[in-house]
């Protein structure tokens, strides 16, 4: 019978995977704490690492605002794909007398001291991060971004990992002078919330490799810009897929972001929905009903394998115009005449200009509204029926 390791690898890739590597605990002895695979397994010795691609189309349309929803539903399937994958893994090893688990794909946090859920987290320390067993195991290196590039697929992956018991080989890192980041600095300029510094940098060490990576903002910067609470870039010419503003500038202390994300969060009616990404990943993804809502992972979407093909994203980014959101919950490109209204949600929203009126009322919805979306609508019709009647 073929060892372990690579009938594993074997499985992986027939159930789905483009890529696939190995590490071990010992390996990954010298990365930071979310790195330590006993935290979810106590008896982990091994993971295996896995990565899906992205649509590279749906990306290109995405990132220069033609199509919103393609690279929504392409991220909902390849999540689902890995799960499958994890779950095929864990199922063989478990078969074969070894313990298993399939870490969570996304939104699986360490708790933190006084967060009560959620909604008052401000660090999101993955219990297991799945790009450092990515990096160990030779699937890609940390570029600036932080984000995981393959020299395949550039940053266009999603990750799983399956942690085990049983003791395997372990694949060996992408080298140096193999590393797929030419800090061409693209991921930079493309996050409406300055997330990434352009030039102070930090260091993060991992199965013997030292990663030199961009300094970042407190986490709940990204969170404020990912969850899509403010996507306009600073220059007001262009947005990630987010119809919601601030209405000022982003502070720039740690203790006032944390606050902000915290309050904004509160606000969203997601938080509260029966089904959420943040209540359960895995059933969220799962149910044909739940729309992907993802508007942003611009710093990861323009990171193409090719230089020229990064340089392209970031230029179709800044002139891909800003986004309002239509009285049946799609996001579009919004026009000259769009305006900015405020709504209950310590947010205001971008909305064409006549959208909310009696006689568009009755317009149907889009189907599957983000939650936020649906109740600003409900809101700006009562607004419009208000001032009407
Ligand atoms: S966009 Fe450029 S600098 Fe940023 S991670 Fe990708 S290759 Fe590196
Ligand atoms: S996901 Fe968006 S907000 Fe977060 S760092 Fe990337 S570009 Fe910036």
């Amino acid at each position: 019978m073929a060892k372990l390791e690579t009938r594993l690898k074997s499985l992986a890739a027939r159930l789905g995977a483009d890529l696939v590597g190995i590490t071990t605990r010992d390996t990954m002895a010298d990365g930071p704490p979310s790195a330590d695979p006993r935290y979810l397994l106590p008896s982990a010795r091994s993971v295996i690492a896995f990565a899906r691609a992205l649509d590279r189309d749906a990306v290109a349309d995405f990132i220069r605002k033609k199509r919103w929803q393609p690279h929504c539903d392409n991220r909902k399937t390849v999540v689902r794909d890995l799960y499958t994958i994890g779950d095929g893994l864990a199922e063989q090893l478990r078969s074969e007398g070894h313990d298993a688990v399939n870490v969570d794909i996304n939104n699986n946090y360490r708790p933190e001291e006084r967060a009560a859920d959620v909604t008052e987290m401000t660090a999101f320390h993955p219990e297991f991060a799945h790009r450092y067993a990515a990096l160990a195991g030779g699937i890609g290196r940390l570029g600036w971004s932080g984000n995981l590039l393959t020299r395949e697929f550039g940053a266009l992956v999603e990750l799983g990992s399956v942690l085990t018991s049983a003791e395997l080989m372990p694949d060996s890192p992408i080298p140096d002078e193999a590393h797929p980041c030419d800090r061409c600095k693209m991921c930079t300029l493309v996050c409406p919330v300055e997330m990434i510094h352009p030039r102070d940098e930090t260091r993060v060490t991992v199965a013997g490799i030292t990663e030199t990576i961009a300094r970042k903002q407190p986490n709940t910067c990204c969170w404020i810009g990912c969850s899509g609470y403010e996507g306009l870039d600073r220059s007001g010419a262009w947005s990630n897929w987010s119809p919601y503003r601030l209405g000022r500038p982003l502070p720039k202390e740690k203790h006032e972001l944390d606050a902000l994300c915290i309050r904004l969060q509160k606000a969203d009616p997601q938080m509260q929905a029966d089904i959420s990404g943040f209540a359960d990943y895995r059933q969220a993804v799962f149910d044909p009903g739940w729309f992907y809502y993802t508007v942003c992972g611009f710093c990861r979407c323009v990171c193409m394998p090719r230089r020229e093909d990064r340089l392209a994203n970031r230029k179709a980014i800044v002139n891909s115009g800003t986004v309002a959101l239509r009285r049946d919950g799609a996001h579009t490109v919004a026009d000259a005449t769009a305006m900015e209204v405020p709504t209950p949600f310590n947010l205001n929203v971008v909305v064409p200009r006549n959208e909310f009126s009696r006689e568009k009322s009755g317009i149907r919805p889009w189907p599957d509204q983000f939650p936020l979306d649906r109740e600003v609508i409900a809101y700006l019709d009562r607004q419009a029926h208000a001032s009407e009647g």
